[in-house]
This record gives structure tokens, sequence and C-alpha cells, in this order.
């Protein structure tokens, strides 16, 4: 099995361009967040835990994000990998991941670093705001927020996945978003080579 992460701060273009990429190598593609926003829009306990957090920028509990994505590996039959995107967000949770792999006898295939500065994150945001309605993009405070955790607890992310040459860095701030979109795609096809 393949397990490719989408990384980059929020704004960089991981669900945008995670379709292509699942429906050109058959991967299953997980995004923590919608798993979550979906448990919200479900009124679960798990949701209401979620969204106290979310609202604030902040991150959920490791353990929390951990069991969901251990669940899909668990019941996702019929694919050939899984595409992860806004997971791992925090250096445990990529520990974590590695564990879970181990345990089944496999380890993450590569990370595709979608990376955007601050200043893109903010406008992206505020555009998509209009379009989708999520809460957590609507407010400055929390798009802020949003930064700062990312550059606290995600960033380190770069070092761990670089150590052992896991991490491929893409340029998600030029051109077009197909111009983008097919970086990726060249990107992740000089990987598989
Ligand atoms: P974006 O990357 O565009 O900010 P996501 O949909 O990936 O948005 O995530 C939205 C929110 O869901 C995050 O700000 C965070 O609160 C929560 N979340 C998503 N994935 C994780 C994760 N792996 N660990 C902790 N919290 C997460």
């Amino acid at each position: 099995m393949k397990y490719y992460i989408l990384f980059g701060p929020p704004g960089a273009g991981k669900g945008t361009h995670a379709g292509a990429l699942a429906q050109k190598y058959n991967l299953k593609h997980i995004s923590t967040g919608e798993l979550l926003r979906a448990e919200i829009a479900a009124g679960t306990a798990l949701g209401k835990e979620a969204k106290s957090l979310i609202d604030k920028g902040s991150l959920v509990p490791d353990s929390v994000v951990e069991g969901m994505i251990e669940s899909a590996f668990n019941t996702i039959k019929g694919v050939d990998g899984f595409l992860l995107d806004g997971f791992p967000r925090t250096v445990a949770q990529a520990e974590d991941l590695d564990a879970m792999l181990a345990k089944r006898g496999d380890k993450v295939t590569a990370v595709i670093g979608l990376m955007i500065p601050d200043e893109t994150v903010r406008k992206r945001i505020k555009g998509r705001a209009e379009v989708e309605g999520r809460a957590d993009d609507a407010n400055e405070e929390i798009i802020n927020n949003r930064i700062k955790t990312y550059h606290t607890q995600t960033e380190p992310l770069i070092d761990f996945y670089k150590k052992d040459g896991r991490f491929y860095e893409c340029d998600g701030d030029n051109g077009t978003i197909e111009d983008n979109r097919n970086r990726v795609l060249a990107l992740v096809e000089s990987i598989k080579a």
C-alpha cells in the first residue's frame, strides 16, 4: 500500500488537488478536517468537542484524529493506498502514524509539501470563506491563530520527514489552480519512477 501525505499550511490547496491525485493512483483521500466537519454536522459528542477547538483555530487532540485515521485504514478496501490531507499535523501524530504503519508492515511513501507564504494563506482563506461558509475561515483572529498553530506545531514536521528523505517540496503559490495541480501531479509521478 502507498501512503502519501499532502502537507501544507491552511489554504495551500491540499483539498483542491487531492481528488486528481487520488483518482490517478487509486488512492482513498482522507481529510481529517472534512471528517471532523462531518462529525460536527452530525452533532456527535466528538463533533461537539472538536467544534470548540476548531472554532478557535486550535488543533483537536492527537488521539481523536488518530482514531479516525486508524479506523479508515482498517475499513477501507479496494484501493492501492491512502492520500492523507491535514494529517499528521504534529510531530506526535507523525510518530504515531509511523508506528501505526509499522504494525501493518508499511511506511509513509512520500510527503508532498505544498508551500505558500502566510500572505497567500490569508488571501485564499478569505476567498474560501465566501464560497464554503466555514466558520473557521470567516474571522481574522481565528485565521491568525491557525497560521500560528501551523508554524509552531505543524511546520516542525518538515524536518521530521526531511531527515529520512521523505519530504518533497512543491511550490503552491504561482500560476493558476491547474498549473499548481500539474506541478503536484508531476512531482508525485517523479517520486514513483
Ligand atoms: P485547513 O488545512 O484548510 O486549515 P482542515 O480542514 O485541514 O483545514 O482543518 C480544519 C481544522 O480541523 C483545523 O484547524 C484543526 O482544528 C482541525 N484538524 C484537522 N486535522 C487535524 C489534525 N490532524 N490534528 C488536529 N486537528 C486537526
